[in-house]
C-alpha cells in the first residue's frame, strides 16, 4: 500500500499474508492510509502479488539503552559498531547527515566507507518482509516493524550492520543493529519534532557481490518469527511508550499541594502567600463553604463513609433520594439519576440510549467521557464540526438510524465556549433525534440563577441535561435530568448506575446542601460573572485577546513545552494556572486554561493578567 496526497508520500505497508486473508488486509492497509496522522491521502495504491516461496528467519535479540541525549544516543552507536569490529565507527557515524533525506538505506562499504548503492538519490529499499504474529494491519507499531526490517537486512549476504533513526518528527528511538549484539534500541537518537530521519546499511565483502546483497534485500520474500516477549519484557514496552510520552513534552504527574483550593485572600497561616489557583473548577468556592462541609459531615457521621452497595441493591440513602429531587427541581425536571462521578453520567447514559444500528452525532471537541460513552455504545459514531450546526443537520439528513442521539458539551470544558442550545434543539426535534448536553461547566455558572443553558437562551430543555456534582457543587458526583420515562429507562440500562458502588453519603448531602447556598445566594454567580469581565478586560489591557462565555478563560500557547514553562514560570509568581496539553487537546493546541471564581479578588486578577502578559 502507498498512500499520497498531490504526489506526496504519506504513508506505505506491505504484507505477506495467505490468500484467504487477502481481503481483509487491503481493507486494514486502506484504513490505515485514510487514518494516517501526516496527511489526508488523494491516492492509494493497493497491490497484491503471488510470491512463490517465503523464507522464515529468526528475529534478531532486543536491548534497550536508555539515554538522556541524542549525543549520549551516538555515543553508543559508536560503542556498539566498534565493539562489532567496525574500526571507523566515528568516520561511519559521520557519514550519517548524507543519507537523512533519501528514500532507502545508504549502503556503506564498511571499511572504505565508500557508497554502494548504485541511485544515491534513491538509496536501497529494504521491502517484501512481515513478521510472523503481525500487529493489526489499520496501525503502525514503529518498534515491530523495525525489528522485523533490521532482521531482514542484516540476514542478506555480506551486511553486518544498520544504523536507523526514524523520520517520524515525534519518534525519536532509534536503533543500531550488528550481527553480533543483535538489535539495539536507544531511546533518545534525535530531539522531538526533528523530521530527520536516515538509515545506513553497513557491507563487508568482494564488490562483485553488492548486487546479490541488493536483490536479497529488495526482492526476497521473508517473514521474520517474532519471538514471544520474555515475561521480563512486558514491562519493557510499557517504559518505551513513558519515554515517548516524555520525550514529547507531554508527560503528567499529579499536581500535589496540601493549602486548601481556594483564592488566597481565604487562606492565611501559611508562612509562604500560598498561590492564587486559577485549576479548579469549584466556581463559586462552595467546596468549602461552612455550611457545605457540615451537612457533608453530619451525613457522613449518621450514615457512613460509604454507602456500602450499589443504588438497585441497598446503597440508596435518603442523601441520594434528597439530592436527586432537588436537582429534578432545580432542573426543572421530572426525574434525575445520580451516578458516582460526571464521567460514570456520560459513560453509562450514552452506552444506555444507543447500540449497534443506532447512530450518534458527536461534537469533534466533546469532553472525552462523552467520547468514551460512544466508543463503549457500539453505535456509528458521527463526528461534527466543532459547533458546526449547519454541518449536524446535514449529517442528520445523511445517517438514518433506528435511535439516533445528539450529543454536546453545553460549555466546552478547553475553550469555554457555548452551544447554541435553541438552535440545537430545532435541529434534534426536526430530525427526530435525542438531545443531550452536558452542562458540567454550565451549572451553577450559565443563566442569571445558575440553571444553566435553557436559563440563558430562555429557551426548551435537551432530553437528557448531564452535569456534575463536582464543579460549581464543589463535591463528587454526577446527574442525569429529563422525562419520569427518560431517567426510568437509565435506572434499568445504565451499567455505570447499575453496577457501581451507590456514592458515598457525605458527597450526596454536600452537594445538596451546596444547590441550596447557590439558590439562596444567586449573588456569588454575579460575583463570578464579574470576576470574568474583569479578566478579560485586565488581560485586554495587556494586548491579549480572549473569548469566553463562561468563567473559563483559554489562553492558546500552541506548543506543548512552551505551555507548561508558561505555567512553571506564573507558578513561581504565585500563580496556579495549568497548561493543558494533548491529549486533553489536540496536539499544537496547548494552552494555559484560567479559571476563574467568585471568590478571587479584583489584584488576584490583575496580578494575573499581568503575569501572564509578561509570560507571552
Ligand atoms: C469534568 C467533566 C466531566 C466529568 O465529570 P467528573 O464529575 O469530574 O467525573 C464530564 N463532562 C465535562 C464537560 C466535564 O468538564
Amino acid at each position: 500500500m502507498r498512500a499520497s496526497e498531490s504526489g506526496r508520500h504519506i504513508s506505505g505497508a506491505e504484507r505477506i499474508v495467505p490468500a484467504g486473508h487477502i481481503a481483509d488486509t487491503l481493507a486494514a492497509l486502506t484504513r490505515r492510509a485514510l487514518g494516517h496522522e501526516s496527511g489526508t491521502p488523494d491516492s492509494i495504491n493497493l497491490k497484491a502479488e503471488a510470491i512463490p516461496r517465503v523464507t522464515h528467519i529468526p528475529a534478531l535479540p532486543v536491548s534497550t539503552c536508555e539515554v538522556s541525549s541524542p549525543e549520549n544516543g551516538w555515543n553508543e552507536i559508536e560503542r556498539v559498531l566498534s565493539s562489532a569490529g567496525f574500526d571507523n565507527a566515528k568516520a561511519i557515524r559521520a557519514m550519517f547527515p548524507d543519507c537523512i533525506g533519501m528514500r532507502g538505506a545508504m549502503l556503506l562499504d564498511a571499511d572504505t566507507l565508500e557508497r554502494l548503492e548504485p541511485d544515491h538519490a534513491r538509496g536501497v529499499r529494504a521491502t517484501c518482509m512481515d513478521a510472523s504474529r503481525p500487529s493489526p494491519a489499520d496501525r503502525k507499531n514503529h518498534f515491530a516493524e523495525a525489528l522485523v526490517l533490521a532482521s531482514k537486512v542484516l540476514s542478506a549476504p555480506n551486511i553486518l550492520g544498520e544504523i536507523c533513526v526514524s523520520d517520524d518528527p515525534n519518534y525519536v528511538t532509534g536503533y543500531v543493529a550488528t550481527r553480533e549484539f543483535g538489535y539495539r534500541r536507544i531511546t533518545q537518537l534525535k530531539t522531538p519534532g526533528d523530521p530527520a530521519g536516515g538509515r545506513i546499511f553497513l557491507y563487508r565483502g568482494p564488490k562483485d557481490e553488492v548486487a546479490r546483497a541488493i536483490a536479497y534485500l529488495e526482492h526476497e520474500p521473508v517473514i521474520v518469527d517474532l519471538p514471544q516477549l520474555p515475561p521480563t519484557d512486558r514491562f519493557a514496552a510499557l517504559a518505551m511508550d513513558l519515554d515517548a510520552i516524555k520525550a514529547q513534552g507531554l508527560y503528567r504527574a499529579p499536581c500535589t499541594g496540601d493549602s486548601p483550593r481556594l483564592a488566597s485572600s481565604a487562606l492565611d497561616s501559611n508562612p509562604l502567600p500560598p498561590p492564587i489557583d486559577f485549576s479548579s473548577n469549584d466556581y463559586l468556592g462552595l467546596s468549602h463553604d461552612p455550611e457545605v462541609t457540615a451537612a457533608a459531615e453530619e451525613a457522613a457521621r449518621r450514615y457512613g463513609s460509604g454507602s456500602g452497595a450499589s443504588r438497585l441493591v441497598s446503597g440508596t440513602l435518603p442523601p441520594h433520594l434528597d439530592l436527586e429531587l432537588a436537582l429534578a427541581q432545580f432542573k426543572g425536571a421530572e426525574s434525575t439519576i445520580v451516578f458516582s462521578s460526571g464521567y460514570l453520567a456520560n459513560l453509562g447514559t450514552v452506552s444506555a440510549l444507543v447500540g449497534k444500528g443506532d447512530v450518534i452525532l458527536s461534537d469533534e471537541l466533546n469532553h472525552a467521557s462523552i467520547i468514551d460513552g460512544c466508543r463503549l455504545s457500539g453505535a456509528e459514531i458521527v463526528v461534527y464540526p466543532h459547533l458546526d450546526l449547519a454541518a449536524l443537520d446535514r449529517l442528520l439528513s445523511e445517517h438514518p438510524a433506528p435511535r439516533r442521539l445528539v450529543v454536546s458539551d453545553g460549555v466546552f470544558s478547553m475553550d469555554g465556549d457555548l452551544l447554541d442550545l435553541p438552535r440545537f434543539l430545532e435541529i434534534c426535534h426536526r430530525h427526530g433525534a435525542f438531545s443531550m448536553v452536558d452542562e458540567a461547566h454550565a451549572l451553577g455558572v450559565i443563566g442569571r440563577t445558575g440553571h444553566g443553558l435553557a436559563e440563558h437562551f430562555a429557551c426548551g430543555q435537551p432530553d437528557f441535561m448531564m452535569g456534575t456534582l463536582s464543579k460549581a457543587l464543589g463535591s463528587a458526583g454526577g446527574y442525569v435530568a429529563g422525562s419520569g420515562l427518560a431517567i426510568d429507562y437509565l435506572r434499568q440500562k445504565a451499567r455505570s448506575y447499575i453496577f457501581n458502588t451507590a456514592p458515598d453519603p457525605a458527597a450526596m448531602a454536600g452537594a445538596r446542601m451546596a444547590l441550596d447556598r447557590l439558590v439562596a445566594d444567586p449573588g456569588r454567580i454575579e460575583r463570578l460573572r464579574r470576576n470574568v469581565a474583569f479578566l478579560v478586560r485586565e488581560l485586554a489591557q495587556q494586548g491579549i485577546d480572549v473569548a469566553t462565555q463562561s468563567a473559563i478563560v483559554p489562553i492558546l500557547i500552541g506548543d506543548e513545552r512552551k505551555a507548561v514553562a508558561a505555567s512553571a514560570a506564573l507558578a513561581e509568581q504565585g500563580l496556579l494556572i495549568p497548561a493543558i496539553r494533548y491529549p486533553t487537546v489536540a496536539r499544537g493546541a496547548a494552552r494555559l486554561r484560567v479559571a476563574v471564581n467568585a471568590l478571587h479578588s479584583e489584584a488576584d486578577l490583575a496580578h494575573a493578567a499581568r503575569a501572564i502578559a509578561n509570560r507571552l
